[in-house]
């Protein structure tokens, strides 16, 4: 289980390490967009510090739909949407609970999905942040299915993600700005995909 208070850390978690990664994902950005990605997060993470502070004691659904509205409104660029459909989703799923249990985490991660590709229209493979996500919940699903506890099944899922970070720099991007630039942005890792990876892991280290 993942109590509100934990939950309310792994925001704050994030928060930083978007904010110690903030010129890592511009430079990734500058290679194959527009150089925003890292300011545009962070921007977006220092935003909503404030608006969650004052739902501290509110249920995880409430602070995962504060966590969206705040990116959705600050964080600009394709991945603040995207970014803030995924929380809203999240949200969604643990709507008036004070906990997230295990089976609760693989439907956050399916809903947050489902709404990113309806979002973007993007799939696996066109080299976005789904590469990262889609193998960490597939990874995080069949862990919590065959019974793990809820930290190993996300340090696998974390493990996953970095696979398909690596894996977006052996592809062309055939979303976002990246597309502009054809097979030119093979060699490159994705920024978004790169942030993903980065959030799970600050989840990951907060549960250890
Ligand atoms: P922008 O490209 O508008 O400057 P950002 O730099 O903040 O926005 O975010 C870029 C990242 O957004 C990309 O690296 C990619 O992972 C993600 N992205 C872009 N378009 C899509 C899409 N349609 N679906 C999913 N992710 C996308
Ligand atoms: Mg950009
Ligand atoms: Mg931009």
């Amino acid at each position: 289980m993942i109590h509100r208070d934990q939950l309310l850390k792994i925001i704050e978690e994030i928060t930083m390490v978007i904010g110690t990664n903030k010129q890592f994902l511009t430079d990734l950005d500058q290679a194959i967009g527009d150089g925003d990605h890292g300011i545009n997060l962070d921007r977006g993470f220092r935003a909503i510090k404030d608006k969650v502070e004052a739902v501290k004691d509110r249920d995880c659904g409430t602070i995962l739909k504060t966590v969206a509205m705040g990116l959705i409104s600050t964080v600009g660029g394709a991945s603040g949407p995207l970014y803030g459909t995924a929380f809203m989703k999240a949200g969604q799923v643990v709507a008036n609970k004070m906990e997230i249990s295990p089976e609760d985490a693989v439907k956050i991660m399916d809903e947050a999905i489902q709404g990113i590709m309806a979002r973007g229209k993007a799939a696996q493979g066109d080299k976005t942040m789904l590469d990262a996500l889609i193998p960490a919940h597939e990874a995080l699903k069949a862990s919590v299915e065959s019974g793990e506890a809820l930290i190993s099944a996300i340090a696998k899922a974390v493990e996953a993600a970095e696979g398909g970070v690596a894996f977006t720099k052996t592809i062309a991007a055939k979303k976002g700005r990246a597309n502009y630039l054809g097979d030119r942005s093979i060699g490159h890792q994705d920024p978004g995909a790169t942030s993903s990876y980065l959030m799970l892991k600050a989840i990951s280290d907060v549960l250890v």
